[in-house]
């Protein structure tokens, strides 16, 4: 081993075992000292050392009998299916703690056009190496170790990845085998610790919002939600306009078919007694058309959080649609597609996921303009590490805002009163000694769920603008 002071369960002539009192009572005072500083990361900065307020109350998961023997079962897409990703499994793993045995946090970037099987094994050593390098202890290594089998276990029996990335929680002592399927790319990396790191879970949710692409022409329409990069739901109805008389002699229905423009009106040869009378009766139909549209819209959007809605169609549909909408549906429109009702999924997300980007990345350039501009005029915002760290523990964090990827070490009430950058030696709250953080950023994350406060990780431009300052956040007062 390249340290030299890791032995692996193999070295030392088998599998990891569970441990006794003896070595559970030191892995317990492990985890403790890695708050003080040790690494155990791959691929993001800092420890995973964030032991935040209750951390020692919620037990969630039954222990095992410490006689047993740690779960063998064969780890594959079919014993295990990957879970889609949704706030509900977010939940679930957010309440995982497994504060002795320890939990395998791994994500990997898989974009099967990329990735050849080859590629996973190479991608699977990159994750692993810098926690081999970083456990020193032989307990927590073997530990390490039994996990890293389960996770290479569980990729080798691939055919084909799951999504494009794939987050997986392990921790065999507590039976916990939980992969998670992502239709969008993820930041790779590992961590072993007491806590699921969810992080970049998160940071995937806060940048993909809930779109709902309204795709409407005079007589039919086609709601999609889309979610993580997936179409979740659709919606598709059709109210054919009322037939006429064409010189064709035949019933038709309504304007020609698809064809995006209202040739109705010019058409030759119609015989209908009032022409006026039969295009009010159209609009008439149109109307109502629209306003089922827009019911099923405000439907879709109660439900669901909908943060933003696509409008589609040809002109004449998309305008009536977008004079119909209700404010609070209007201010959400983020972009249109003109006359594509027939566009395919794969088009669709295409043009979600480009217009998603562009919104994403203006939303967060306003928000740290905002908060720059503020900030002079003793306005509700702080910038700076300190400032922020302040406000989240006072409650006062409206909307918390991180540059993606990034954060800093300093020093917090084990308690989860109080987080510093500069040493202090007690909490001014509870005078515990406090303890060293290498990972404000998740430390702030945490204190920022539990006092309600929203969460913005922002990339490009805006992470440019917020970088020299590390944090900042809206105040609620
Ligand atoms: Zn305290």
């Amino acid at each position: 081993m390249a340290d030299g002071g890791l032995v692996t369960p193999a070295e030392r002539g088998g599998r990891a075992s569970w441990p006794t009192a003896g070595k559970r009572r030191r892995l317990t005072t492990y985890w403790r000292e890695r708050c003080s500083g040790r690494v155990v990361t791959a691929g993001w900065p800092g420890v995973y050392a964030d032991r935040g307020p209750g951390s020692d109350s919620r037990m969630m998961l039954p222990r095992r009998d410490p006689g047993m023997p740690h779960n063998k079962a064969v780890l594959s897409l079919e014993t295990n299916p990957p879970q889609t990703f949704g706030a509900d499994t977010l939940d679930r793993v957010v309440l995982l703690e497994a504060p002795i045995d320890g939990v395998l946090s791994a994500y990997l970037d898989v974009e099967p056009s990329e990735t050849q099987r080859e590629g996973f094994e190479a991608a699977l050593l990159d994750l692993w190496k810098p926690l081999r390098e970083a456990t020193k202890d032989p307990d927590v290594a073997g530990r390490l170790e039994e996990e890293i089998d389960r996770i290479n276990a569980y990729v080798r029996s691939w055919d084909e990845p799951p999504g494009r990335a794939v987050a997986i929680f392990s921790s065999a002592p507590r039976d916990v085998f939980v992969p998670i399927a992502l239709d969008v790319p993820v930041l790779a990396g590992a961590r072993f610790g007491p806590r699921p790191h969810v992080l970049p879970l998160i940071a995937a949710l806060d940048e993909h919002e809930r779109y709902c692409v309204a795709l409407v022409d005079r007589e039919r329409a086609r709601l999609l939600t889309v979610w993580m990069g997936r179409v979740e739901q659709r919606i598709e109805f059709e109210e054919p306009l009322p037939g006429r008389v064409t010189r064709g002699g035949g019933w038709s229905a309504g304007a020609a078919r698809g064809a995006g423009r209202d040739s109705s009106r010019m058409g030759p040869g119609r015989i209908h007694s009032s022409q006026g009378g039969y295009a009010r009766h159209i609009d008439y139909h149109v109307d109502l058309h629209v306003q089922r549209v827009v019911a099923e819209l405000w439907r879709l959007s109660r439900r669901q959080a909908i943060s933003r809605i696509i409008i589609g169609g040809p002109p004449e549909a998309m305008s009536a649609l977008r004079s119909a909408l209700p404010r609070s549906l209007a201010e959400r429109v983020a972009g249109e597609f003109a006359g594509e009702l027939f566009a395919s999924d794969a088009e669709i997300l295409g043009r979600v996921g480009i217009i998603e980007e562009q919104a994403e990345r203006a939303h967060e350039a306003a928000l740290v303009k905002e908060i720059l501009e503020r900030v002079p005029k003793a306005e509700p915002a702080v910038l700076g590490w300190d400032d922020t760290l302040t406000a989240l523990c006072d409650g006062r964090v409206h909307e918390l805002v991180l540059v993606e990827g990034e954060t800093v070490a300093g020093y917090a009430c084990p308690e989860g009163h109080f987080a510093v950058i500069e040493r202090i030696d007690t909490c001014p709250f509870c005078n515990e000694p406090v303890w060293q953080f290498d990972d404000l950023a998740a430390w702030a994350l945490r204190r920022a769920f539990a006092t309600d406060a929203t969460v913005e990780f922002v990339r490009g431009e805006a992470a440019a603008a917020l970088r020299p300052h590390g944090a900042g956040a809206t105040l609620r007062y």
